[in-house]
C-alpha cells in the first residue's frame, strides 16, 4: 500500500491550496486503507465524503505533498470522528448503587472485560464492587467470573442453580444495596448471532436493573459484524458506550469508526489482552493511526508544519534585531498575550520584567485594552500596518474613528510599537536574539 501510495504522492507534488483532483486522488488511496483496515463500506463512503468538503481548498505545508497533507487531514478527521464529545473513560457511576449492564456476543469478550473493570474501578477509583454472572446458558460461564472475582478480589454473586437471569439481576441489586457496594456490574450471555430470545432476556434485566451504564463488548477485529451488532443492541437495548476488545491483535480496528460513526456513542476502553490489567482507555489518536496505517506520512506533515513555524520564527527574530517591528508584529504579540494570560501574565514571564507586570496589571491593562489594540491595528490598511510611520493626522483620524476610538489611543499604540521595535532590538543585539527567543517560547 505505501509503494502505492508513494506513487501517487510522487505524482502530485505542486505546492498552494488543495484541489478538487489532488483531494480526490489521494481519497481513493485513502479509501483502500479504510477498507483494508475493515471499516465498513457505507462508512468508509460517508467518512470520505465529508473529508473531500473539508480539503478541498485547505492549504498545502511548504515541503509536502498535496497527497500528504489530505492524509493528514484524514488522520485529523479520523481522530475527531473517535473522539466524540465526554471525557474518555468516564462512566457514571455515582448514587451507589450503580448498576453496569454489559452486553454483546458470545466469545466477544463480556466475561473478561467485566472482571477487568471491577479491578479497575477498585483500584483506580476505590470502588466497591459486586460482579454477578447472568449466563445460564453455559454453566461454566458463572464459574468463571467467580474464578476472575477470586483472582482480582472482587465479590461475586453466589451462585444459585436454576435461577434465571432477571431474577439474578433483581438479586444483585438486592445484595449491592445491602452490601454497601459502589457499583454492581451485570455480566450477561451472548449468542454467536443477534437473536430475538437474546434481545428479550438482555430487555428484561435492563428493565429491572435501570443500568447507570450499557457498555457493549465487541471484539475489535471484527469489522463488518461490528456495525450490525452495535447497530441493533443501540436501538433495541440503547447502549451508552463501547468496549473494544482484542485490540492486542494485529487488526486494524475499523469497527472503531464503523461503531462511532453508526451508534454516535463513545468507545470508552479497549481491551489489550486475556490478563486482567490488559483495559485501557480509549485514546483516538493511536486508533486512528492504525486503521489509517500511514503514519509515517502523517508524521512527517507533522514534521514539516513544526519545521514551517521555526522558519517563520526564525525570520521574524532576524526581522526584529534589525529593527524591523510593524503593526502586524505588534497584533500578533498582542493576540499571542491575550493567549498567554494577558499582558501581566506574558511579561511575568520574561526575564527582569515581573515588576513591570505588575505595574502594568495595577494600572488596569488586561484583555481588553489589547483587544482596543489589535481594532486600531485592525482598521488599518495593509500598507499602514507594514509602515506605521507613514501615519499623520488624517490616517490617524480615519484609523480611531474606524475603530471607534481616540487619536491619543492609537497614539499610545504607536508609542508601544516603536518601544517594542527598539526593545527588539536592542535584545536582538544581546547574545543574537538568545534572550528575545526565549522571551518569545
Ligand atoms: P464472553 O463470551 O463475551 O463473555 O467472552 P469472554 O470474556 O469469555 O472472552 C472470550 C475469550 O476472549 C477469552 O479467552 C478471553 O481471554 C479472550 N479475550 C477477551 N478480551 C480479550 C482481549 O482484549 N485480548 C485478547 N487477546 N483476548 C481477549
Ligand atoms: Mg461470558
Amino acid at each position: 500500500l505505501s509503494e502505492r501510495l508513494g506513487g501517487v504522492f510522487d505524482r502530485l507534488t505542486k505546492q498552494g491550496a488543495l484541489s478538487e483532483d489532488d483531494v480526490k486522488t489521494a481519497l481513493r488511496e485513502v479509501r483502500v486503507a479504510l477498507l483494508e483496515a475493515d471499516v465498513s463500506l457505507p462508512v468508509a463512503r460517508q467518512f470520505i465524503k465529508a473529508v473531500e468538503k473539508k480539503a478541498t481548498g485547505a492549504a498545502v505545508t511548504k515541503s509536502v505533498t498535496p497527497g500528504q497533507q489530505v492524509v493528514k487531514i484524514v488522520h485529523d478527521e479520523l481522530i475527531g470522528v473517535l473522539r466524540g464529545e465526554g471525557e474518555p473513560g468516564s462512566l457514571k457511576i455515582d448514587s451507589p448503587p450503580a448498576p453496569i449492564l454489559m452486553v454483546g456476543l458470545q466469545g466477544g469478550g463480556k466475561t473478561t472485560t467485566t472482571a477487568k473493570l471491577a479491578k479497575r474501578l477498585k483500584e483506580r477509583d476505590g470502588k466497591k464492587v459486586l460482579m454477578a454472572s447472568l449466563d445460564v446458558n453455559r454453566p461454566a460461564a458463572m464459574e468463571q467470573l467467580a474464578i476472575l472475582g477470586t483472582q482480582i478480589g472482587v465479590d461475586t454473586l453466589p451462585i444459585i442453580k436454576g435461577e434465571d437471569p432477571v431474577a439474578i439481576a433483581k438479586r444483585a441489586k438486592t445484595q449491592a444495596g445491602l452490601g454497601g457496594y459502589d457499583v454492581y456490574m451485570l455480566d450477561t450471555a451472548g449468542r454467536l448471532s443477534i437473536d430475538e430470545e437474546l434481545m428479550a432476556q438482555v430487555e428484561a434485566v435492563r428493565d429491572v436493573a435501570n443500568p447507570r451504564e450499557t457498555l457493549l463488548v465487541v471484539d475489535g477485529l471484527t469489522g463488518q459484524d461490528a456495525v450490525h451488532t452495535a447497530e441493533n443492541f443501540d436501538e433495541r437495548i440503547g447502549i451508552s458506550g463501547v468496549v473494544l476488545t482484542r485490540m492486542d491483535g494485529d487488526g486494524r480496528g475499523g469497527a472503531a469508526l464503523s461503531m462511532r460513526a453508526v451508534t454516535g456513542k463513545p468507545i470508552k476502553f479497549v481491551g489489550l489482552g486475556e490478563k486482567m490489567d490488559a483495559l485501557e482507555t480509549f485514546e483516538p489518536d493511536r486508533i486512528a493511526g492504525r486503521i489509517l496505517g500511514m503514519g509515517d506520512i502523517v508524521s512527517l506533515v507533522e514534521k514539516a508544519q513544526q519545521t514551517l513555524e521555526a522558519e517563520q520564527a526564525e525570520r521574524m527574530m532576524k526581522r526584529f534585531s534589525k529593527g524591523q517591528f510593524n503593526m502586524n508584529d505588534l497584533k500578533m504579540q498582542l493576540e499571542q498575550m491575550i493567549k498567554m494570560g494577558g499582558m501581566e501574565g506574558m511579561m511575568s514571564m520574561m526575564p527582569g520584567m515581573a515588576k513591570a507586570a505588575k505595574q502594568m496589571g495595577d494600572a488596569g491593562i488586561d484583555d481588553k485594552i489589547l483587544r482596543q489594540q489589535i481594532a486600531l491595528i485592525h482598521s488599518m490598511t495593509k500598507r499602514e500596518r507594514a509602515n506605521p510611520q507613514i501615519l499623520q493626522a488624517s490616517r490617524k483620524k480615519r484609523i480611531a474613528k474606524g475603530a471607534g476610538m481616540e487619536v491619543s489611543d492609537l497614539n499610545k499604540l504607536l508609542k508601544m510599537q516603536r518601544q517594542m521595535s527598539d526593545m527588539m532590538k536592542k535584545m536582538g543585539k544581546m547574545g543574537k536574539g538568545g534572550m528575545l527567543k526565549q522571551a518569545m517560547r
